[in-house]
């Protein structure tokens, strides 16, 4: 059983403070805010499908190399060590600290690919027009994915150890190291660019009957 919708799909409630309003038509770049509490609901990004594929490619590529290459190398009196990210992870499994090595595999490792992924398959869906409806699936949980996703934080840890053990080990910076820092702005331009409102206007309605109802009653009752 489905809800019924409005006729007039251009109004909106508002997130904080449910106040009903209409969007109005905006401009690339433009916002538009409640009157009431002065949040911002709509802000129309300039030509974001294609920036926020462009970007999300760039990511993709960024994060398969930082995976599979040296993140750190450590010299102690002549011998040599180095490791990848998961590598570290399984490191501190095999060292007794499980805990550790999952939430390091869950923050830096899964949910960042969880986060590209998503985004990749939305930029690329929501090309066709209607957009496929698992497309909204993928919309509704990218925000949770984005929020395990902790590359920046892993790397500030990563920072401090290294600053701790300089004085008793050379330290080898690896390549990865350096394109998980390009990743972490990578993604954020990622969010700056995405505007789930444009997709969500794209995508395929759960009850087909009920959009053509919507579709067909007549505008001349908006204001
Ligand atoms: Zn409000």
């Amino acid at each position: 059983m489905f809800n019924q919708p409005l006729s007039d799909p251009s109004l909106i409630a508002c997130q904080h403070c449910d106040l009903l309003q209409r969007l109005p038509e905006l401009e690339p770049g433009a916002t538009a805010r409640c009157p009431r509490c002065d949040k911002e609901l709509w802000r129309r990004r300039v030509d974001s499908l294609d920036r926020t594929l462009a970007l999300t490619l760039a990511a993709a590529v960024l994060y398969v190399i930082a995976q599979s290459m040296p993140m750190l190398g450590l010299t102690v009196i002549g011998r040599e060590a180095s490791t990848t990210v998961i590598g570290g992870a399984q490191q501190l499994w095999n060292d007794g600290r499980e805990l550790v090595a999952a939430l390091v595999l869950f923050t830096a490792v899964i949910a960042p690919a969880l986060q590209i992924g998503f985004m990749l398959a939305v930029a690329v869906a929501a090309r066709r027009d209607p957009a496929p409806r698992w497309v909204g699936a993928l919309l509704r949980h990218h925000p949770t994915t984005r929020t395990w996703s902790m590359i920046e934080v892993m790397l500030i840890g990563v920072l401090v150890a290294l600053i701790k053990i300089a004085d008793y080990a050379t330290v080898i910076p690896g390549l990865a190291l350096f394109v998980l820092g390009a990743l972490v702005f990578l993604l954020a331009a990622i969010q700056a660019a995405f505007d789930p409102h444009e997709v969500w206007n794209k995508i395929e309605w759960a009850d087909a009957d009920a959009r053509h109802a919507a579709l067909a009653a007549p505008t001349g009752a908006t204001v």
